[in-house]
């Protein structure tokens, strides 16, 4: 397992003015992933928050990159030390955004980005209500299963429990400041980069 830096103290209070935390989130399969990594191309200036998760990897995925991958003790430690920033379950894994890597990228002037579920994307809501949250939608329900099938990277079971999720999370939408349909990729990533620098830029 790779590192995870470890939190040292910070408070809410000390969420900053200097820096901006930007919140994605959406459906399983909505795409979220995707329109991050075009994002992180684009604009290498952007800090991308490498999540916890106590799921296992995908074929091609890096520990400490696209994940820290750690077992549901070490990560169960981490949340009684008050090491997230947020965490949630979701379809049965553990998830959790690392507070002290976050705090110090905003401190030091950084647009910070989460990409998480929903019930993270709450939690942020409630602790840094000055964060800009952004909702990204499938243009249908039946187009969300296709893109989770076609990613062909999880079991039946998992993509059942996806779907079902999904169906709870789409109604939230309308609690986030920003509603993105991604139908066609590059509107929806023109669309996402439109807020981001506006809000970066306020
Ligand atoms: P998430 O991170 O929200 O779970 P992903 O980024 O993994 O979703 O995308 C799920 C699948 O949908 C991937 O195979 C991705 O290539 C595909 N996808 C993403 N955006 C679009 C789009 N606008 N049109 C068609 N397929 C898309
Ligand atoms: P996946 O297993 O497909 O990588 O991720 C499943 C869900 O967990 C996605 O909706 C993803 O956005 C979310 N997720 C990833 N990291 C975090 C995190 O740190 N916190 C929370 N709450 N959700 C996360």
């Amino acid at each position: 397992m790779q590192a995870l830096p470890i939190y040292s103290g910070a408070t809410t209070q000390e969420i900053p003015a200097l820096g901006k935390l930007i919140v994605l989130t959406g459906p399983s399969g909505v795409g979220k992933g995707t329109l991050m990594q075009k994002l992180l191309e684009r604009h290498p200036e952007l800090y991308y928050s490498v999540s916890a998760t106590t799921r296992s990897p995908r074929p091609g995925e890096v520990d400490g990159k696209n994940y820290y991958f750690i077992s549901r003790n070490q990560f169960e430690k981490l949340v009684a030390q008050g090491e997230f920033l947020e965490w949630a379950e979701f379809a049965g894994n553990y998830y959790g955004t690392p507070r002290t890597e976050v705090l110090q990228k905003i401190n030091s002037g950084k647009l910070v980005i989460l990409e998480i579920e929903l019930e993270g994307a709450r939690q942020i809501r409630h602790s840094y209500p000055n964060a800009l949250s952004i909702f990204i939608l499938p243009p249908t329900f039946s187009e969300l299963e296709n893109r989770i099938r076609g990613r062909g990277q999880d079991s039946e079971e998992a993509i059942s429990r996806r779907l079902t999720r999904a169906q709870e999370e789409i109604q939230a939408a309308e609690e986030f400041d920003i509603q993105i349909v991604n139908d066609n990729f590059e509107t929806a990533l023109h669309q996402v980069e439109a807020v981001i620098f506006a809000e970066a830029e306020s």
